[in-house]
Parts: C-alpha cells; sequence; structure tokens
C-alpha cells in the first residue's frame, strides 16, 4: 500500500535511477555487468522476485540487441544452474530457484 500511497520524488525511469545510484544496497541492485544488471524488486509477487534488467533504456523488448539480451540471459545462468547466491550483500538469502 505504501508503493500506492506515497509521494512520488521523480518521475524517472526506476531501473535507470537504480544504475546511475550510488547505493546499491538502497536500491537492491545486486551484480552490475557491461550490459544488464541484477535487481531485486522492491514489490515483489512471490519473495526473492529478481529481475535482469539491460543497462540501456529501451521501452520494450524487441528494441533491446541480442548483445543485450544475451548479457541479461547470463546474469540470470548461475541461478539456474543452482549456484546457492550471487548476491554481494551476504544478509540476503539466496532465492530459491528450482530447475
Ligand atoms: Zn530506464
Amino acid at each position: 500500500m505504501t508503493y500506492i500511497t506515497a509521494a512520488k520524488t521523480s518521475g524517472g525511469c526506476v531501473f535507470c535511477e537504480a544504475l546511475s545510484g550510488s547505493d546499491d544496497r538502497k536500491s537492491l541492485l545486486l551484480a552490475r555487468r557491461d550490459r544488464a544488471f541484477l535487481i531485486l524488486n522492491r514489490y515483489p509477487y512471490a519473495a526473492g522476485h529478481l529481475m535482469a534488467v539491460i543497462n540501456r533504456h529501451v521501452g520494450t523488448l524487441p528494441e533491446a540487441t541480442a548483445d543485450e539480451v544475451a548479457g541479461a540471459m547470463k546474469l540470470l545462468s548461475p541461478l539456474h544452474r543452482g549456484t546457492t547466491c550471487m548476491c554481494r550483500w551476504s544478509t540476503i538469502p539466496a532465492p530459491a530457484i528450482r530447475p
């Protein structure tokens, strides 16, 4: 409910703001790479909802290049191999990913 009722502090893109910010912990940003980054959903539908986001702002997935999409998928692939945690913060539990 806070998300809906809270005053909006900016009209910018939440992903671009997280990527350009300097406080990854506050932004829930878990990993940065050349073409994409991993971020937790601040208001998840399920615990540990991770998102792989390309670094360049685009409006739709087809606007992303093949290299950008590959960069995002590369960030997710360790999770599917059963990696226990790729988080930079030791306080965040590894997401429960099933094959
Ligand atoms: Zn953006």
